[in-house]
């Protein structure tokens, strides 16, 4: 079965690349063991799912930490043939946004997991730093979520990330979860939904209605650095059209230039990105742009680089404050070359930086 031929997974079954998505060749083993807590069987979502998956084996289990919270499992090795994990979210549900990630201005940001790890495997990833394991956890009850976020907003309003520890869009085929969160995201005006993806997901995005509170954020990054570290994700103009289509519907796009990757070539490289983006978005129509360097909490890396030595973990960052990142004078200088190409074809208003970036430093 090709998940993806539907535009939505990075999975497919037969090992081909998707027509559609581009997607690189996928895992034939993936997702071909399916572990289902017994709490999750009786939801609907359960049996839609595991319907979708014809012919892989399912294993019943008592609670999902016991196989996903397993010590010195080979989180790595999995990422490749990962298990899916059905499973019942227990509270708390939401969580503030971490002092890492952008607020965008947002007074009340927050953000939930109602899926644990990500099809797509980019080296850089903070995944592999903070779960034990390469498989894959969906919980099956969005509704308990939803009924937390309606008592929140009867508070104040919200801005609340659903893709961060994912990629919602990349297994909206084996979930319809975009599909339910966008018909709640409808009834909920004052909830500002931030989707982010590195999908190729067309068809799935374009089937979801048009909703003003439902930002998709679509992280670009320059090919080559795709290419060596990016496995699986889509090709740079697929994750473009991927753009372009959405706000030729009308819908909220955000473009996430971040994680930024340092080479020693990084100006060319991101150079050329932001005129790709120029010269094939209608740029005046995107909701905002974010850029950052490549950060990550001490405790993250530590785990990443015991796991998967590899160049981006094994490189000599600098700890601030227990977060680590390029050497500030390279982070300085890396988004001030952004800011210099991005205030060429969109408002100042428009851009957030990860970093507070003096008014007018000059390179
Ligand atoms: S797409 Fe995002 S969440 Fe998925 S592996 Fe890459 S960095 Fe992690």
């Amino acid at each position: 079965m090709c998940l993806n031929s539907s535009g939505n997974t990075a999975f497919d079954k037969t090992g081909t690349a998707c027509p559609e998505t581009g997607n690189r060749p996928a895992l034939r083993r993936a997702l071909s063991r399916v572990y289902v807590e017994e709490g999750a069987y009786a939801y609907e979502r359960t049996q839609s799912i595991l319907g979708r998956l014809p012919g892989s084996t399912v294993i019943p289990i008592k609670d999902y930490k016991n196989v996903f919270n397993r010590p010195n499992q080979p989180a790595a090795m999995q990422k490749q043939a990962p298990a899916l994990i059905l499973a019942v979210l227990k509270p708390p549900y939401l969580y503030p946004g971490a002092a890492v990630c952008q607020d965008f201005g947002e007074r009340h940001f927050f953000y939930t997991s109602c899926v644990m790890n990500c099809p797509y495997d980019c080296e850089y990833c903070y995944l592999q730093g903070m779960y034990p394991s390469g498989d894959i956890v969906i919980f099956v009850n969005l509704e308990d979520v939803f009924r937390e976020i309606s008592e929140v907003l009867k508070e104040h309003p919200l801005y609340l990330c659903i893709s961060f520890d994912t990629d919602l869009p990349a297994l909206e085929g084996l979930t319809g979860f975009l599909s339910d969160w966008t018909d709640f995201a409808r009834k909920n005006p004052s909830l500002l939904l931030e989707v982010r993806t590195k999908s190729a997901a067309l068809s799935a995005i374009s089937k979801l209605p048009v909703t003003g509170n439902m930002i998709f954020a679509v992280t670009v990054s320059p090919d080559r650095i795709s290419r060596r570290f990016e496995h699986r994700t889509p090709p740079l103009a697929d994750r473009l059209n991927l753009a372009r289509t959405a706000l030729s519907q009308g819908r909220q796009v955000r473009l996430c230039f971040d994680p930024m990757i340092r080479t020693e070539d990084f100006e060319t490289l991101y150079g050329e990105l932001f005129e790709q983006v120029r010269t094939s978005l209608p740029t005046e129509r995107l909701r905002d742009v974010s850029v950052g360097t490549f950060r990550i909490s001490a405790d993250y890396l530590k785990r990443m680089r015991r796991n998967r030595p590899c160049e981006v973990t094994v490189y000599p960052y600098t700890n601030t404050d227990g977060v680590y990142g390029y050497e500030p004078e390279h982070v300085r200088q890396m988004l001030a070359f952004a800011r210099e190409k991005l205030t060429g074809f969109l408002p100042k208003e428009k851009i957030f930086f990860s970093e507070e970036l003096p008014e007018g430093q000059p390179l």
